[in-house]
Order: C-alpha cells, then sequence, then structure tokens
C-alpha cells in the first residue's frame, strides 16, 4: 500500500503529516502527488472532500522547500485562486498546518475585510498566497501585489469560479502571470467551458480524476417528503425535534429563504444561524465556528455559502429547497458522511420540486426512500410556532446594510457587520435566487460523467 513516506516529501512536511495523523494518502492525492512533484502541469476533476487540498498543496510546499528563496517584495511564489471566502480561509489554514515546521509565510486575502492589513501583510512579499478573485484584483490595481514571480498556480473550484461569473478575473489574472509556472487547476465537474478554460492555463497537463458522487452518494441514507411548500416549516420542525441530529446542515436555494428558516426555528425556541451572501463577514466567520464548535447544531445556509465548507460531524443534509441543478445536490449531501461516516440526506419535495427530484435521482442513480409526513402533522401545521420578527421579505437582495443588520441571528452574532463592500467581486457574488433564475431546468438522461450543461454562466 502507498503510504505518504513513499512519495519523497520533504520531511518537514512529512512531520506535519504524521502531526495530524494522515497516513494513507486519498486516491486523488495517490494519483497527483507524483506528476506534481516532478513539475508537470494538473488537470484534476474532484471536489471538496477527496483531500485534493493536500493533493495541491504538498507537492507544492515541497517545492518551495526544495528550491528556497526569499519571495520578492508584493510577490509571491504560489498562488492559490478560490471561489469563496470560506475555502480561501480553509486552504490557506490547510496549508498552514502542513507548513507548521517549516517557515513558509501563507497569507490570505478576500473581501469583505479591511484591505489595508492586506496590503501590508503583502508587502514584504509572501511565500504562498490563497486568493478570491476579487479581492487579488483590487490588490494588484492598488499596486500592492505582483504576479510575475509565482512559481505555482493553482486554481481551485473552477466551475464555481464559472457560475459566479469570474471568468473576466480569471483572464485578467492569466495575463499577469509569467509564463514560467506550474499550474493545477481543479473542478469538481468538466463541462465544455470549463475545458476551454483549462487549455487556457495548462501546459500539457496531467489528468487525474476521481468521482466521489456515486461512492459520496452510497453512502449516505436519502429520504425523501412530499410536502406543501407552505408546509416546510412545521415539517422541519418535526425532523429537527425526532432526528438524532449531531450537526444539520439546511439547504435553501434563497438568501432569504434561509432568514426565514432561521427565523422560524427561532420562534419555536430551536437555536440556528444562516450563512449567506448577504451576511457580513463576520456573521458568516461566527456562525461557521459557532456550528463547529456544536454551539449551534443547525446552519441554514445556500449553496454557494455553503460550498467548499468542510466541517465534520454533519449528521443531517435537510434539503428544505431542491436544487434545480443535480450537482448541486451532490454538493450538498457530500457535505455528510465524511471520512467514512454515515450520513443522512432528507429532501423536502413541494409539488413543482418533483421534476429536478426525478433529475437528481437520473444523474445520481439513486432513489430517495419515502418518508412519510408525521402522523400529527396537520395538528403540526395549525400550532406552528410564529416565526420571530424580521427584515420585510419584498424578495429584493437587501443590499442596504441596514436592513442586513436585523437578520434573523440579531442578538447571538457577536459580531459586527462590517460596512457592506459595493458591488461584490469576491466570494458570493450572484447567488440564491439570482444565480439560481439564470439557470435553466433540462431534464437529462446521461450518466454523471456525461453530465454537460449543467453548468451555465451567472453573472
Ligand atoms: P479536502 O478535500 O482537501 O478539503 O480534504 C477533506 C478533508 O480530509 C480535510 O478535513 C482533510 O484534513 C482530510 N484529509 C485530507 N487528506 C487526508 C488523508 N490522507 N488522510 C486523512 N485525512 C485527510
Amino acid at each position: 500500500m502507498t503510504t505518504f513516506n513513499d512519495f519523497g516529501l520533504h520531511a518537514d512536511i512529512n512531520r506535519a503529516l504524521a502531526a495530524k495523523d494522515y497516513t494513507v494518502p486519498t486516491p486523488i492525492q495517490m494519483q497527483a502527488i507524483p506528476p506534481l512533484m516532478k513539475g508537470r502541469d494538473l488537470c484534476g476533476i474532484a471536489q471538496t472532500g477527496t483531500g485534493k487540498t493536500a493533493g495541491f498543496s504538498l507537492p507544492s510546499i515541497h517545492h518551495l522547500l526544495t528550491y528556497p528563496h526569499r519571495p520578492t517584495p508584493r510577490g509571491c511564489r504560489m498562488l492559490v485562486l478560490a471561489p469563496t471566502r470560506e475555502l480561501a480561509a480553509q486552504i490557506a489554514q490547510s496549508c498552514r498546518d502542513y507548513g507548521r515546521f517549516t517557515k513558509l509565510s501563507v497569507s490570505t486575502v478576500f473581501g469583505g475585510v479591511p484591505i489595508n492589513k492586506q496590503i501590508r501583510d503583502l508587502s514584504g512579499g509572501v511565500d504562498i498566497l490563497v486568493a478570491t478573485p476579487g479581492r487579488l484584483l483590487d490588490l494588484i490595481d492598488q499596486r500592492a501585489l505582483r504576479l510575475d514571480d509565482v512559481e505555482i498556480f493553482v486554481l481551485d473550484e473552477a466551475d464555481q469560479m464559472m457560475d459566479m461569473g469570474f471568468i473576466h478575473s480569471l483572464r485578467r489574472v492569466a495575463k499577469l502571470l509569467p509564463s514560467r509556472r506550474q499550474n493545477l487547476f481543479f473542478s469538481a465537474t468538466m463541462p465544455k467551458e470549463i475545458a476551454h478554460l483549462a487549455e487556457q492555463f495548462l501546459n500539457d497537463p496531467v489528468t487525474v480524476s476521481v468521482t466521489p458522487q456515486a461512492t459520496t452518494v452510497e453512502k449516505i441514507r436519502q429520504f425523501a417528503t412530499f410536502v406543501e411548500q407552505k408546509e416546510k416549516q412545521a415539517l422541519l420542525h418535526s425532523v429537527v425535534a425526532t432526528q438524532d441530529i449531531d450537526r444539520a446542515l439546511i439547504f435553501t436555494r434563497t438568501k432569504h429563504g434561509a432568514d426565514r428558516v432561521v427565523r422560524h426555528l427561532a420562534g419555536a425556541g430551536i437555536k440556528a444561524m444562516a450563512i449567506h451572501g448577504n451576511k457580513s463577514q463576520s456573521q458568516r466567520t461566527h456562525a461557521l465556528q459557532a456550528f463547529r464548535s456544536g454551539d449551534i447544531k443547525l446552519l441554514v445556509a445556500t449553496d454557494i455559502a455553503a460550498r467548499g465548507i468542510d466541517v465534520s460531524g454533519v449528521s443531517h443534509v435537510i434539503n428544505f429547497e431542491i436544487p434545480n441543478v443535480p450537482e448541486q445536490y451532490v454538493h450538498r449531501i457530500g457535505r455528510t458522511a465524511r471520512a467514512g461516516a454515515e450520513g443522512m440526506a432528507i429532501s423536502f419535495i413541494a409539488p413543482d420540486e418533483r421534476p429536478y427530484m426525478k433529475d437528481i435521482e437520473r444523474v445520481t442513480r439513486s432513489k430517495s426512500e419515502p418518508m412519510p409526513l408525521p402522523e400529527n402533522f396537520n395538528e403540526l401545521v395549525r400550532n406552528l410556532p410564529k416565526p420571530v420578527a424580521g427584515p420585510r421579505d419584498t424578495g429584493s437582495q437587501g443590499r442596504d446594510p441596514s436592513r442586513q443588520r436585523q437578520d434573523a441571528n440579531r442578538g447571538r452574532n457577536s459580531g459586527k457587520p462590517q460596512g457592506e463592500r459595493g458591488p461584490r467581486r469576491d466570494g458570493v457574488a450572484g447567488e440564491g435566487a439570482e444565480g439560481q433564475r439564470k439557470r435553466r431546468f433540462r431534464p437529462r438522461n446521461k450518466s454523471v460523467g456525461a453530465h454537460k450543461g449543467a453548468v451555465t454562466r451567472v453573472g
């Protein structure tokens, strides 16, 4: 059996891996690390949860240690681009963990936090920079960052980047990179437009692919309940009361929908927080921390905000609303059953969502077991506690910070909302209702691998 010791990684990296108790590489690590150690470009088809972060960061750290030199002022030796702040923070943390016995510096830059500290952090140059595209370009425009000394460039979750409308930012970044560099490109899916983007970045790449979809789905017990849209809150209360939940991620399609769910739960005295693009950075960090620490068991999220979040011990994923893009379902339920654990996914299906569920079942080649409504359901619906007061739901995007301050987690979030950031170029642009509406629902009858056209551009 291959172990990490077989790769010939720098001793300081092996020490860090031992400290983390990693012994056996995951399939993506097994496939990606050897060619990356040889300096090859790589196109990886893999999603979060497969171990791809170590897959790309271990050989990169090995390179930085093998060819040691100081980064140039305002420069970086390795650049990782990620679509969301949460994912960027997570990647940076992984790099810090794997490089903890080295002197390599790791910085993260993303929007929603003051730029001045980031400018200061970059002034002397850094070894590893993890960034979201919008803030990266802001820093370049302010001459606080230059990319002409980048030795390793990693583009993570390329399909998500396209979904969020970052294509023009990526093209700009590509022009600023030096021609001699190693490129790593990761995407969970590889429809034609992503493959075309990959071609623009990669030079004679090795392609590795792990398809966790089928295996992930297999490990998860999937249930479906048919319920009227307006009765979903009552069903959620019942599920929360009757299921043995350690941690549950509850998915809604829109940001306002997420807030409404939190307010309804709060009305029944059930603690929950929401994470989505209208939340300030500090609110999102606070909600994630509370969820990680077990302070709250229920986190209500929109798809884009939840993407890439790696929280262990998620026992349940509840699809309060069904995504109209099957991959989104796979991403959602992949938040549970991590690292061999069993997980449960429960989908609340309103009559108009049935075709979406059919499409999901066809793509995942799996079928959810029916979970009947509870016997006393009519009574539960009649006696549903009133939601706590919240912002008026006008269906607008709620950019007005004064409205944002009234969010459903009021009183729980210790973090003050940061002044909002004007047009959003980072993190969670184009999410929720806008993003979903721009996608067309197309029934497909091909397998997961042939599932093209699911990713359409937003923004
Ligand atoms: P990633 O897909 O990179 O986000 O990794 C998913 C999770 O798996 C993270 O919590 C990693 O710390 C963990 N992980 C990655 N590689 C290994 C490994 N070889 N052995 C055990 N855990 C791992």
